[in-house]
């Protein structure tokens, strides 16, 4: 009894650890290779949130079921984690045996499950590894299945991944990435650039948007979409992120009066309960009125626990701060989250201003964006405008604002004062 599930009645870590070392012993004496196949749920968790742990109990037995049912008598299916399983294969004839496995699992796991009324649907992300190529010990294949499921998980979940050894090495990069970026706010290695908008009507500049850089001690300048991703994962962008609010906050107080900032605020920031206070201690700290600060959500952010996340929204707009809804467009359902808040600016992504050139309806989103926006009574911004051309189709279609590298690429903030009282409109 101990080495078997109480919940599903599969083998536990125990047990599969013994059939693993049996395996490896038959291996040995020259039998037959085999693979282990980690396999993870997707969207397990917010089943068990929401519906309540007797209801993900009972779904955790039905994807035991199918996992049972996938495999032959020979192998081994175990249950070493909440929503984790394992298969040990064995007797693998041919290297497609596995393969056809895995693709067989990622199939089964996502079909529709009926658990006490409910329809539920979850997916299931795979990692293999294959004995004795990736490994000869149990640590080891184990260790190799899980870099391969977190590839798998990477690439979008819901598929399967084997282990490559460069795998390895990515994951070592990563961590070293990860150590320093976790000294990187000690050390004072971030820093804010700033890039001017400007509003068409009086071609005014009328704020800028804070973006981050890391000048990382021996890699020089680092984009943030080489580090924010990682720092959202590993959680340490709440921190960055407040440095940010703080640092952003204290640069607009030197900027003309009436120069707004805009900063970018990440989904695992409105998950964390400080923000509000963050920003709230970050105006107060610096003297920056409310009305100056500005704050840019991606979809991503609506995406999760929309009420709190909404709630979260609504407080800010009651200080006094505005909301801008970010990369308009490239998201699933970017036109329900418009009617799900009153965002007070719409950013349109740079890819439909790039469109407006080379595709021959290339303006027709941008004038509907900016028709909506007028509808609305929202802001709209044209980000990423690079040529005189594109200005002038923006002007046409009715956007308000423009941001790009036509007005300015973002600037060093020591020398962005020089650029605001310089900047004469020549377009
Ligand atoms: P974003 O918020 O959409 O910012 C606009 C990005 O477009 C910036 O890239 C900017 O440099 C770039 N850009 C602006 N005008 C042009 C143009 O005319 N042509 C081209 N090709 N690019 C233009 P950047 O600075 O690399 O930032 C990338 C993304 O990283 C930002 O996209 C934002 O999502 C994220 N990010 C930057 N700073 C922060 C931050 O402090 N916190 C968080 N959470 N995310 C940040
Ligand atoms: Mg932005
Ligand atoms: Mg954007």
């Amino acid at each position: 009894m101990a080495r078997l599930d109480p919940l599903t009645g599969l083998p536990n870590r125990l047990l599969l650890r013994e059939r693993l070392a049996q395996a490896l012993a038959r291996l040995q004496r020259g039998g037959e290779p085999y693979a282990l196949l980690l396999i993870d749920l997707d969207r397990f968790k917010p089943v068990n949130d929401t519906l309540g742990h007797p209801i993900g109990d009972l779904l955790l037995a039905k994807v035991a079921d199918r996992l049972r049912s996938t495999v032959r008598p020979t192998d081994t299916v175990a249950r070493i984690g909440g929503d984790e399983f394992v298969i040990l294969q064995t007797g693998i004839r041919e290297a497609g045996n596995t393969q056809a496995l895995a693709r067989r699992i990622v199939d089964l796991i996502s079909r529709t499950y009926m658990v006490e009324g409910h329809l539920l649907t979850i997916g299931a992300s795979v990692g293999v590894a294959l004995a004795p190529t990736d490994g000869e010990s149990a640590d080891k294949l184990l260790k190799n299945a899980d870099l391969a499921l977190y590839r798998a998980k990477l690439d979008g979940r819901g598929t399967y991944r084997f282990y490559e050894p460069e795998m390895d090495a990515r994951m070592q990069a990563r961590r070293r990435l990860e150590l320093d970026m976790r000294q990187a706010l000690a050390r004072r290695e971030f820093q804010l650039h700033y890039q001017p908008q400007l509003q068409l009507d009086g071609d005014r500049l009328i704020g800028c948007e804070a973006l981050i850089r890391w000048k990382h001690p021996e890699r020089g300048l680092i984009s943030p979409l080489d580090f924010i991703p990682l720092a959202e994962e590993i959680g340490l962008i709440v921190p960055i992120g407040e440095w940010v609010i703080r640092q952003a906050c204290r640069d607009a107080t030197t900027w003309p009066a009436g120069m707004s900032v805009a900063v970018n605020v990440s989904p695992a920031q409105f998950k964390s309960d400080r923000l509000v206070e963050t920003i709230i201690s970050a105006l107060a700290s610096s003297g920056l009125s409310a009305k100056r600060l500005e704050v840019e959500i991606t979809e991503g952010v609506l995406l999760q626990e929309s009420v709190k996340t909404l709630q979260t929204l609504h407080r800010l707009r009651e200080l006094g701060i505005r909301v801008s809804m970010d990369d308009f467009g490239t998201g699933y359902s970017s036109l329900s989250y418009l009617r799900s808040f009153p965002f007070d600016k719409i950013k349109i992504d740079r890819s439909f201003v790039q469109d407006l050139a080379s595709k021959p309806d290339g303006d027709a989103i941008i004038r509907a964006i900016a028709g909506l926006g007028k509808s609305l009574g929202m802001t709209t911004v044209a980000e990423g405008v690079e040529t005189p051309e594109q200005m002038q189709r923006i002007r046409e279609e009715g956007c308000t604002d423009v941001q790009g590298y036509l007005i300015s690429k973002p600037i060093p903030s020591d020398d962005l004062l020089q650029f605001l009282t310089s900047y004469r409109p020549n377009l």
